[in-house]
């Protein structure tokens, strides 16, 4: 999953090497690339949970505050088999990067644990989810660093840990988390937020380029949370979904595919794959799909090609491949800086992830601060606070982009780094 595609080098080190080209065209101090070079803390954990059979089976967690220079950290937590401390670590940067571009007070943190969640029982799960918050305790709180959900954790799981954390600090601190259920002091809106917030990007970027929805196709990798919600938004909205997979298999139609029924049948079955194979009812709206291979989705003639699944998707390998006329990132780190230099020497745009995925961590933000004042909002309230944040920031960042005739990643970086370097310079030099 994560890594190497493109040379022998970590996740972090090709994250990283964005910053220098950045870092020169803000004339950024040398305070500033010293701090941005490393994580401020990285804390690896061993997590015993008794499982449903009586054996103890220690699983590896990470917690890491990349930065916390424009407030406390910020960010989820994955469970998936690849997890490791190279991946939490740079989805940790990203996310100092993302809360900076969109200008929430939070720098950027990441969590993570080594576990296929499919395997656990529900028990199992809790077990663990409470594990993780025992471990990583010591270093997270409503004004340190705030969990939230990322790959394969859900509301629930963070219902787990918001009831341990209130166990061992024994009073209730709702802030602590984010991505909450609602009767736990979640936030209206949270769990479609991703999605929503990319698809405000998409539909910017569309008026800008005077596209409208009927008349753009879109391939979809990834139908986990984020992908499903934002394949169902821009389903309403007119867009027409051509191809959706998941980590098994891909489904095309090249008259639409309807995401809601796709997504019914896959939490029955847990996969997309079967669906081409099988004749329930429930498919009817989509009897007429055939299967295509994950790589196939990606090298699609559609419009825009979106990124919902992993890192590390479109590589150098792959990145000649890509047919689609836009890429939108709503995954974190999706295409690789080599594969990026490719799609841009092919005159193929990305709406990049950290102003694409940013609905995210922007409705946690809202979360965090009905938590804090005591109030529960309404799901309108919350979408409009929403899209007036991504309105206004992704504005600057297209309009950077045109001026300065650089990419709207390029762009974005731009926003975010100059922003996180005021604040290290704002904090003094005395160290
Ligand atoms: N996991 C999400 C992300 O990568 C959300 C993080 C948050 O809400 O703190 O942006």
């Amino acid at each position: 999953m994560s890594g190497n595609h493109d040379h022998e080098r970590s996740l972090l080190d090709d994250a990283l090497s964005r910053l220098q080209d950045i870092f020169d065209r803000l004339d950024v101090a040398d305070d500033v690339r010293a701090r941005l070079a490393q994580p401020a803390l990285a804390l690896q954990v061993g997590i015993p949970v008794r499982m449903d059979d009586g054996r103890l089976e220690v699983f590896t967690g990470w917690r890491v505050h990349y930065d916390t220079m424009r407030g406390p950290a910020k960010g989820g937590v994955r469970f998936h088999p690849a997890v490791n401390r190279d991946e939490v670590t740079t989805l940790a940067f990203w996310m100092a990067i993302k809360c900076a571009v969109v200008d929430l007070p939070f720098g950027g943190g990441k969590g993570g644990v080594a576990v296929d969640p499919k395997k656990l029982s529900r028990l199992e799960l809790e077990r663990l989810s409470r594990g993780y918050m025992r471990a990583v305790a010591d270093i997270v709180g409503p004004d340190r660093d705030i969990p939230a959900p990322d790959v394969n954790t859900n509301p629930t799981v963070m219902g787990w840990m918001a009831d341990e954390y209130d166990a061992i600090v024994r009073c209730q601190q709702p802030a602590v988390i984010t991505g909450k259920p609602l009767a736990l002091g979640g936030s209206p809106g949270r769990v479609e937020s991703t999605g929503r917030g990319a698809l405000q990007v998409l539909d910017m970027w569309a008026r800008r380029h005077d596209r409208k929805p009927e008349d753009t196709t879109l391939a979809v990798q990834g139908f986990g949370n984020a992908g499903y919600h934002f394949a169902r938004l821009a389903h309403e909205r007119g867009y027409r979904v051509v191809a959706v997979s998941d980590s098994k298999g891909a489904i095309f139609d090249a008259e639409g595919l309807s995401p809601e029924p796709i997504w019914h049948h896959k939490n029955e079955s847990r996969e997309l794959k079967g669906m081409v194979y099988c004749e329930e009812s429930v498919l009817c709206e989509c009897d007429r799909s055939t299967a295509m291979s994950q790589d196939e989705l990606l090298a699609l003639d559609a419009d825009v090609l979106v990124l919902a699944a992993l890192e590390d998707q479109i590589h150098a390998d792959n990145a000649g491949n890509v047919r689609a006329g836009l890429v939108l990132e709503i995954a974190n780190g999706p295409v690789t800086s080599e594969a990026d230099d490719v799609l841009a020497s092919r005159g193929i745009p990305v709406l990049p992830d950290v102003l694409a995925n940013t609905g995210g961590v922007i409705v946690s933000h809202l979360e965090w601060v009905q938590n804090r004042i005591g109030e529960q909002w309404d799901e309108d309230t919350v979408n409009a606070r929403m899209a007036e944040r991504i309105a206004r920031e992704a504005e600057r960042v297209m309009d950077r982009a045109a001026k300065d005739e650089v990419s709207y990643r390029t762009a974005a970086y731009l926003q975010g780094i100059g922003r996180i370097a005021e604040a290290i310079e704002q904090r003094g030099t005395a160290s």
